[in-house]
């Protein structure tokens, strides 16, 4: 074995070949040396990593020793806006153990905490802010998935991705490009956006959100590449070598394997076709240059982007350990020492969406076949054409509404419990099964 970027056989060291921030599948070969796993690192991936936290946290991925990340944000409380706000969930924005701090629209430093504090240290010039109406909001930055620490990861991880499908175990010179891109020492553009509407319009099929998917195929320009699809939001396309083949011109169907890196750390693998129209012509996907993404084209993946805000990937490993959350909140709301509003962690997505899943789960039990896994009962026992969930704020609303009816008429623990202990069988079986 040697680095694939430079032959060196020395000091070999194990590579994220997905960087290990954005998904829960780890692949990794001893294939780089530690000179070039520490460039791409300190170069391009902390930088891209860092500008996702949000995202990262939505997802429900966690630090490599399994914390919780921290992400900034901006909050809207009682029509105060205060911008890059350190959070970690909305929890903590209610009940601070540090003093939230933030600035204003002019950059001035503002703090939050509860009164008794924050009048310590302002001595009397702090007013306060009513708390029931609190709007915590994040802007979708393009330079965060398309600008330059964005896209040189991608090449990274396409490059390191083609070498291990493919069995490549040291540095060959038809990789020159890509390399020397990599490496920073060339800046011949080789990553490109899919802009097709059929390419998207087919993932959405496979993919689920948070679901990195990975294929290689040979371009009608003559070149091979890689596309990495990223938390079914934007498709990279990275130009890898010239194609070893040619290339298919006259074959109308474009066959295609598609590698699947989910967030709960499964590893699939589909395969799918696509076909011309054309006669005699290979199927192909519309690609542009990052810098040639308008803002009307931004808005498109904006709002894919946004979906991973409003939806919850169902797994029964992600379930699991929000049923384990919930458990732990249940059994201080039965002893008294916390209320409805904080037991449903103050209108949190994955606390109410978890709790409406239980309660699905509990109403259809008669429905959920044990000899079959908890992802094959799902379409059915959920009514679900995915592995996703996404409710409406209207449905949430309304949901939350008829908790805190339950809560008024002393029913909601049972209620909350009944689906748990539900789940819990589920969860038990499931270990079966898969033994
Ligand atoms: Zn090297």
């Amino acid at each position: 074995m040697k680095c694939i970027y430079c032959n060196s056989e020395v000091e070999l060291t194990s590579s994220d070949i997905i960087t290990y921030a954005i998904t829960g599948a780890k692949l990794t070969k001893s294939f780089v040396c530690k000179t070039h796993n520490t460039f791409t690192n300190d170069n391009y991936e902390k930088k891209f990593v860092a500008d996702l936290d949000f995202f990262r946290n939505q997802l429900g991925l966690t630090t490599r020793d399994g914390k919780i990340i921290q992400y900034k944000a901006d909050i809207s409380v009682d029509g105060t806006e205060i911008h890059n706000v350190k959070l970690s969930n909305r929890e903590s924005l209610y009940a601070p153990k540090d003093v939230v701090a933030g600035t204003d629209s002019d950059g001035n430093k503002i703090l939050m905490a509860p009164m008794e504090r924050l009048e310590k240290i302002s001595k009397g010039k702090a007013a306060s802010v009513n708390m029931s109406d609190v709007v915590v909001h994040k802007t979708v930055g393009s330079n965060d998935f398309i600008g330059y620490h964005a896209i040189h990861s991608m090449a990274k991880m396409a490059y390191e991705w083609y070498c291990y499908v493919n069995n490549i175990e040291e540095y060959r010179g038809e990789y020159r490009e890509i390399i020397d891109y990599i490496l920073g020492n060339s800046e011949q553009e080789i990553v490109d956006i899919i802009v097709d509407g059929n390419y998207y319009g087919m993932i959405d099929q496979l993919s689920e959100i948070g679901t990195n998917s990975f294929f290689q195929y040979d371009d009608l320009d003559g070149y091979r590449y890689v596309v990495i699809d990223f938390w079914k939001t934007i498709a990279y396309r990275i130009r890898i070598c010239k194609s070893p083949n040619g290339c298919l011109k006259n074959a109308q169907v474009l066959r295609i394997k598609l590698y699947l890196y989910q967030i709960d750390g499964c590893k699939t693998q589909k395969e799918f076709g696509i076909l011309s129209l054309m006669a005699n012509k290979q199927a192909n996907f519309k690609a542009i240059r990052p810098k040639n993404i308008t803002a009307d084209i931004w808005g498109i993946f904006a709002n894919r982007i946004g979906k991973i805000m409003s939806t919850m990937v169902l797994s029964i490993h992600i379930l699991k350990r929000e049923v384990r959350n919930l458990s732990t909140k249940l059994d201080k709301y039965d002893a008294g020492e916390i209320s409805v509003t904080a037991l449903l962690g103050f209108e949190e997505n994955n606390i109410v969406t978890t709790i409406d899943i239980l309660s699905q789960l509990y109403l259809n039990k008669d429905k959920y076949d044990m000899t079959k896994t908890f992802n094959q009962n799902l379409p059915i026992v959920l009514d679900l054409h995915s592995d996703t969930i996404g409710r409406t704020q209207g449905d949430k609303k309304k949901f939350i509404q008829l908790l805190v009816d339950k809560d008024k008429d002393n029913e909601l623990s049972e209620y909350i419990w009944n689906g748990i202990n539900f789940f819990n069988e589920i969860y038990e079986n499931e270990m079966n099964l898969s033994k």
